[in-house]
């Protein structure tokens, strides 16, 4: 059966296309500079890579472009041979604590959600509508970047504020990236044969996310109300004293919303390295011993080794920590880091697996108190399973 899944953002658009339930990616395409100029596509499938640069106006524009394609490549005979399509969306609010199949109450949650989340629950909205629009007959499902966190108690989802702000207006932490985090947790599980695991997954990517999982349910997360919370980001600050916004806006002149795009933008590792947002050339940076991208270094994991001793905690002595995304699957540094200023909790590293980039290794010693692991993440793969699974129920 060919699931489609469908990850639409405001500039970009991306398409995996599986044969389930083998789990075969078919084809893979990811649209770029939606309604800008120097608008561009590459499609990856059978060892073959396309890059087409061609203007598209808007997203129901890429979604026609890719469809097209996928005949004119022979990957499908017709659109009607596309049996499901799963589409990443980023806002559940409190409601939907799993992938649902998407009626016309979903299509409204979704659009009421994106208060919360308003600059993707209306263009992941789009591409729902997009597709029903060419697709009329096909089943859709909506997959949601908060459901899997929906487990947490109230004592880690209540923030020590009014509580009328959560009875009243949803303030609450939701936290994110739940389709990654989940992915590997399941994927842990199916590795060592178990499911009562007491695991620590580290989401490091551009955005960047630590969760707390005991028996394959979120237990806490590092993400709360916004993905701007948490530990260091590329851009994003993460946690930091609220009261800084107002002091900033005072000194400045700046208006809540420029503060809180240099929160979003300009902070993190960026803002203190004042180099680079990208973890590559901030360890070029640390070779040059280039001062402030040590400090970002330091700072990055020191935020990350707290979050984990926070959890190990919570967890009443975690099993297992995952490495993942862009850094946590790449860089040997960060992760060395990481595992040394954690010793303290058994973590014994294996310098020589640490090496490994991108594929599922173990990457502390046999003697290791808690085994620390690399796994590359699938967040397109979890949305194709998730479909397929409510398609065929
Ligand atoms: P997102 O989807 O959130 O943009 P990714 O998971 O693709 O993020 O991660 C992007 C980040 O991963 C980049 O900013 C970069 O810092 C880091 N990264 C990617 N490749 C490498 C690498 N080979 N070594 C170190 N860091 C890397």
């Amino acid at each position: 059966m060919k699931i489609l899944s469908l990850n639409a953002g405001s500039s970009s658009m991306k398409f995996q296309l599986y044969e389930m339930p083998e789990e075969k990616v078919l084809i893979a395409g990811v649209f770029e500079r939606i309604g800008l100029n120097n608008s561009f596509y590459s499609i990856k499938y059978n060892n073959n890579k396309i890059k087409k640069e061609i203007q598209f106006k808007n997203h129901e524009e890429a979604v026609s472009i890719f469809l097209k394609e996928l005949i004119d490549l022979k990957i499908i005979d017709s659109l009607e041979d596309i049996k499901g399509i799963g589409h990443r969306i980023v806002h559940g609010g409190d409601k939907y604590c799993d992938s649902v199949i998407i009626n016309e109450e979903v299509i409204q949650d979704v659009e009421k959600f994106s208060t919360l989340a308003p600059l993707h629950n209306p263009v992941n909205l789009l591409g729902i509508n997009i597709i029903k629009k060419i697709l009329p007959d096909s089943k859709n499902v909506a997959v949601f970047d908060t459901a899997f966190h929906q487990t947490m108690d109230k004592e880690s989802f209540i923030y020590s504020v009014p509580y009328e702000w959560y009875k009243e207006y949803g303030v609450r932490r939701y936290g994110f990236h739940g389709t990654s985090h989940k992915y590997l947790s399941e994927r842990i599980c199916e590795i060592l044969g178990r499911k009562d695991l007491k695991v620590i997954t580290c989401h490091l990517g551009g955005g960047a996310s630590i969760t707390a999982i005991k028996d394959g349910k979120c237990i806490e997360t590092s993400m709360g109300f916004t993905p701007l919370s948490g530990i260091t980001m590329g851009t994003r600050s993460g946690d930091i004293d609220p009261s800084i916004i107002e002091y900033i806006m005072q000194k400045t002149g700046k208006s809540i919303k420029e503060v809180m795009n240099d929160l979003n933008k300009k902070s993190g590792v960026l803002g203190i390295s004042g180099i680079s947002s990208d973890d590559r050339e901030i360890e070029e940076g640390i070779k040059n011993n280039d001062e402030r991208c040590i400090l970002a270094r330091k700072i990055f994991v020191r935020r990350i080794a707290a979050f984990i001793s926070q959890y190990n905690t919570f967890l009443n002595g975690a099993d297992i920590i995952i490495f993942s995304a862009g850094i946590g699957e790449n860089s040997e540094g960060v992760r060395k880091e990481v595992m040394n200023s954690l010793s303290s909790l058994g973590i014994i590293i294996d310098d020589e697996k640490n090496k490994s980039r991108g594929v599922e290794t173990v990457i502390t010693s046999s003697d290791s108190k808690i085994s620390c692991y690399i796994i590359p993440t699938d967040e397109e793969l979890m949305i194709a399973k998730e479909t397929y699974e409510l398609i065929e129920r």
